[in-house]
């Protein structure tokens, strides 16, 4: 048998927690580092930090 809780796991680099392997990231799973997009997308830069559009 086999339990949904054998996916491999990996720790998200910007928000610490647990992900579990999901079925899009199966050809990229050694590169994922992150839970989501956002979390990528908020590497090194937490927020809106855009000196360049300061309104
Ligand atoms: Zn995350």
């Amino acid at each position: 048998m086999r339990r949904k809780s054998d996916l491999p796991v990996k720790t998200c680099a910007t928000c610490g927690r647990p992900f579990t392997w999901r079925k899009k990231w199966a050809k990229v799973w050694d590169e994922v580092r992150y839970c989501s997009d956002r979390c990528r997308g908020a590497r090194g830069k937490p927020g809106k930090g855009d000196k360049t559009s300061a309104s």
